[in-house]
């Protein structure tokens, strides 16, 4: 029985299985679910050890979040098989979201040392004014399913770098790779309490955390739903909130793109981790010019693609996280042939060696805007296309969507591509490039219902994780 770990403690509750996806019969481990108590308790731990955690010395929190950069890059062969064993994204993509996690740590243990404020001359003669940026409190995070590691890790480790406590909940689906981590972090020598996991249920674990006066903060990634119940309940405590939540991500095909760019563009932002990213493309925008031929070499690549378990060499796309994210993706695959655009390729359940939740990749043609395949997240291995006359019309559509997180364009005209940089009305831009896959070192976001708050990740991540302060002096 995988515990909590509650103010330096491992601490048991009533377990439930973790299950492979790839492979049902497949026990990932048992792992206790918190009570509504043990979530208060996690929360008195970090409040206690947040008056000295608040004070620790750069050279500390460094040394924390450099040993477990070390540890977890040393070992990602093991995390990645965990984590695709609990989430079901192949082996490659998941040894690579554990070595992004690690790399993370390492940029936050950096900036540790990085700490700094600003001394500015007051208006007023005589007087000094100081800038400084100090920790912001008992930080709640709450994380979703998709990215079992990487998330946790880009919340903690800024956290941790400008000093703050913790009361960290994963997401009930993935509870493994988080375990992971809080074990690597306790053992890198984080004091007892400035961490604390508690696994669980969002109703229970995730609102009791909501309902704290003592979380200064909230940062949570996840649906828009429970997002706009984040903020709701932030707001009764004036307690700072982030949020990263849904897309619906445009991918724009212009006459004069490059084939082969355009397709495997197109093919890794909606398909790969089996289309369950926030910045996955579900929207292809094609112009008139090139749709038949874009279609087409489409067709082929989706034919050439390997679903299959997430663990066997050589398999493209890993089954669907869970029954009920397959039934919601065969769900829309029927409502958007009921609503007139056409299933042009895939879109069936398949059957593999070991029991798990297989999805062919879904294309769809004939697609318009406003049909619901097009305007909500399905959050699987389903795209459409949407044919356009031009790019005037491309960027209309692309930005004609309740979401703006990531926004990509396949061409090589330098007008189209910068004209669409200045213009996508989302927070990430991709020119010739996935919609999915960013780097770790600069600001990661979206705009109007995809993201509230300040950028996570990079240095932009301070604006979350400290509060400033302005101290004026009479010299
Ligand atoms: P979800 O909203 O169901 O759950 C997210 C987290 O919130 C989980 O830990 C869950 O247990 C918790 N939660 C649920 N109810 C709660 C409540 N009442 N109070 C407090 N916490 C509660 O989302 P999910 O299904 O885990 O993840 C998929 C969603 O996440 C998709 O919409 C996807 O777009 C989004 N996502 C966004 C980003 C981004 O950066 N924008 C990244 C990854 C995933």
């Amino acid at each position: 029985m995988f515990k909590n770990y509650i103010a330096g403690e491992w601490v048991e509750a009533e377990g439930t299985e973790n299950i492979n996806p790839s492979d049902t019969s497949d026990v990932v481990g048992v792992y206790s679910r918190a009570t509504r108590e043990n979530v208060l308790d996690a929360i008195s731990a970090a409040k206690a050890a947040f008056a000295s955690w608040s004070r620790s010395g750069p050279l500390q929190r460094h040394s924390v979040l450099r040993k477990a950069a070390d540890e977890i890059m040393a070992r990602k062969d093991e995390l990645g098989s965990l984590l695709a064993r609990e989430e079901g994204k192949t082996l490659p993509e998941a040894i690579g979201e554990v070595v992004r996690a690690s790399q993370i740590f390492d940029f936050f243990a950096g900036e540790s040392l990085r700490l700094s404020g600003e001394i500015i001359p007051s208006v007023r003669p005589g007087i000094g004014v100081e800038i400084t940026r100090e920790p912001v409190g008992v930080i709640g995070i709450i994380t979703p399913w998709n990215f079992p590691i990487a998330i946790p890790a880009w919340k903690i480790a800024p956290a941790i770098c400008y000093g703050n406590a913790i009361v960290f909940k994963p997401a009930d689906l993935v509870p493994a790779s988080s375990w992971a981590i809080v074990d690597i972090l306790q053992r890198a020598g984080l004091p007892a309490g400035v961490l604390n996991l508690v696994m669980g249920k969002g109703s229970v674990v995730g609102q009791a955390i909501l309902e704290s006066p003592d979380v200064a903060a909230v940062t949570f990634t996840g649906s828009t739903q429970t997002g706009k119940h984040v903020a709701a309940a932030s707001i009764e405590h004036n307690r700072r909130f982030q949020l990263e939540m849904g897309g619906k991500n445009p991918m724009v095909v212009l006459d004069d793109a490059n084939l082969s760019i355009a397709v495997e563009a197109a093919t890794n932002s909606a398909f790969f981790s089996t289309g369950q990213r926030c910045t996955a493309s579900s929207r292809l925008i094609v112009t008139e010019g090139i749709h038949d031929r874009f279609v087409e070499a489409m067709t082929q690549r989706l034919s050439s693609l390997v679903v299959d378990n997430a663990l066997k060499p050589g398999t493209h796309i890993g089954p669907v996280v869970d029954e009920s994210q397959l039934q919601q993706d065969l769900d829309y695959i029927e409502v958007g042939q009921k609503e007139g655009a056409r299933l042009h390729f895939g879109g069936r359940r398949l059957e593999r060696e070991t029991n798990g939740f297989y999805l062919e990749p879904a294309l769809f043609t004939e697609a318009s805007n406003d049909m619901r395949i097009a305007r909500e997240e399905i959050f699987g291995p389903v795209a459409a296309v949407i044919r356009v006359k031009d790019y005037e019309e491309a960027l209309a559509v692309s930005n004609d969507t309740p979401y703006g997180l990531s926004a990509g364009i396949a061409t090589q005209s330098l007008k189209f591509a910068t004209h669409f940089k200045q213009n996508a009305e989302a927070g990430m831009v991709m020119v010739n490039l996935p919609t999915a896959g960013v780097d770790f070192h600069v600001p990661f976001g979206g705009r109007k219902r995809s993201s509230y708050g300040p950028r996570e990740q990079g240095r932009y991540a301070a604006e979350f994780f400290t509060t400033v302060k302005t101290s004026y002096s009479l010299a």
